[in-house]
């Protein structure tokens, strides 16, 4: 849920409410469990073998099944929407980690429109999944709110210059919200304005990635959970051919020969593929939900998702059992619950102070994967070799819309030529940690000091 890449080092204190969250994710606690087998020491073949169970390695397996593509073996080293995609902020909107009028500088018009308008494509699809697969993932069709934290001169013409861009640019329209409605839709004095985008959702992403999950088993592909891949190599397909298939050996013993290999780890594949791993930072991000709430209590008075307009945003939402989940932050440290809850309930009070002794009963966090150019890195890395990592913070409708580009390529069309720009380059190992937490401090420093003068 976040546009940029920053890093939180913050001790943690006390917020005078006591705090006692589990380590289980509110989703995992929400979730009906639907196990899928583990490969467990088996041999098999298939056409296409896709690491990883997050967005991206399901939502390829869904577009190749979608185009008469069954034939595929998901292989999943702890369980389906284990990663960022089963315990994100739940957004599902248009649009990349990179801001859009960056995309538009970088790559011109044309390309921005259409790779902006295909993530648009792709939150059409997400619900069109739902409605397809019946999934009951609370999908609530609020939009989401941009809120100016700021409200002063110079952010109100930033985000009128943002709604502009939209429109004319790539033709959609974020519609204005005055201070007072906000005020009616959250009970705080916390934000000016803000920029409704009326074409989103949110929605509970274990329930959706389990249901997509069981959705490809039930068309037969097999997705198989506990089966962490080790190893890829090339395998000629007779000896002495110099074609080759791809072997995917697994930690659990066994392994799977293909085709053609997806890698689809995000922020949490480790030594597999060093060309993948030296190329984007894993990066966390935290969250946080309430006990639910009585209606007369709560803050929270819109359906719409929620999150504002300062480099290191706080994004939050109403659980449809009456609870804010709330996420912020980000870091280089993987924290636990409780230092999280600490951080977090800290955020939560400036915004809402009359939720004082309001009890957090989960808390958490996950990892992100960031490219430098904060952009999706999509391609082959030698013929039938393929990955997709890099979404980011935004990225429910980009893996989704990567799945299709990817269903595609594998079946012959080029991937957009935009993407190239956007390709494997180096982070620098710990170096480019550092150079990441340099600019977080900036960024929020130039926050703080912009709230100091409004
Ligand atoms: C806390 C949080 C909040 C966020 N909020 C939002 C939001 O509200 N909206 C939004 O659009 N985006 C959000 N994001 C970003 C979004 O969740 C991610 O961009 C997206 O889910 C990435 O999907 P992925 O499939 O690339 O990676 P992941 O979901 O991380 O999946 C990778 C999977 O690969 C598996 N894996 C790794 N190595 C191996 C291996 N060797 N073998 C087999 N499997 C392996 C992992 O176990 C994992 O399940 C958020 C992210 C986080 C962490």
């Amino acid at each position: 849920m976040h546009g940029g890449i920053i890093v939180a080092v913050e001790p943690p204190r006390r917020s005078g409410v006591p705090l006692s969250p589990t380590e289980q994710t509110y989703y995992e606690a929400s979730a009906a469990a639907r196990p899928m087998p583990p490969l467990a020491g088996r041999q098999l073949q298939a056409r296409t073998v896709i690491v990883g169970g997050g967005f991206a390695g399901l939502a390829t397996a869904a577009s190749l099944a979608e185009r008469g593509e069954r034939d595929t073996v998901l292989l999943e080293a702890a369980s389906v929407g284990h990663g960022a995609s089963g315990r994100n902020g739940g957004f599902v909107f248009g649009g990349f980690s990179l801001e859009p009028e960056d995309l538009l500088r970088q790559i011109g018009a044309p390309a921005a429109r259409s790779l902006y308008a295909a993530t648009r494509e792709a939150v059409a699809l997400i619900r069109a999944r739902i409605a397809a697969h019946g999934i009951a993932c609370d999908a609530v069709e609020g939009g989401a709110l941009w809120l100016d934290w700021f409200n002063s001169p110079a952010s109100r013409q930033a985000m009128a210059a943002r709604q502009t861009l939209l429109q004319e640019q790539f033709g959609v329209c974020w519609q204005p919200v005055g201070p007072q409605q906000v005020r009616q839709w959250l009970q705080t004095e916390r934000y000016g304005g803000a920029l409704l985008e009326r074409d989103a959702l949110h929605f509970h992403p274990l329930v959706y990635a389990r249901g997509l999950a069981a959705a490809l088993h039930e068309q037969g592909v097999q997705v198989l959970e506990r089966s962490g891949a080790m190893r890829i190599e090339a395998e000629p397909t007779r000896p002495g051919s110099s074609d080759s298939r791809w072997r995917v050996h697994t930690a659990c013993g066994g392994s799977v020969c293909a085709e053609r290999v997806l890698v689809a780890g995000g922020g949490y594949l480790k030594r597999v593929l060093p060309a993948l791993e030296g190329a984007r930072l894993p990066i966390a991000t935290y969250v946080v939900a309430t006990e639910p709430l009585a209606d007369a209590q709560h803050p929270i008075r819109t359906p719409a998702a929620l999150y504002d307009n300062r480099f290191a945003f706080d994004y939050y939402r109403r659980t449809v059992d009456d609870r804010i989940l709330w996420g912020g932050r980000i870091s280089i440290l993987q924290r636990d619950s409780r230092r999280i809850a600490h951080l977090l309930k800290r955020d939560l009070l400036r915004v809402f102070p009359q939720l004082q002794g309001v009890r957090l009963t989960h808390a958490w966090g996950g990892l992100m994967s960031y490219a430098r150019h904060q952009m999706p890195q999509i391609g082959q890395l030698a013929p039938g070799l393929w990955y997709a990592q890099a979404f980011g913070g935004h990225g429910v409708a980009p893996t989704t819309l990567a799945g299709e580009w990817l269903a595609e390529a594998m079946q012959g069309t080029d991937l957009p030529q935009a993407l190239q720009r956007y390709g494997l380059s180096s982070v620098f190992g710990a170096a480019g940690l550092l150079a990441a937490q340099a600019r977080y401090s900036w960024a929020e420093l130039r926050d703080a000091l912009k709230d100091e003068r409004r």
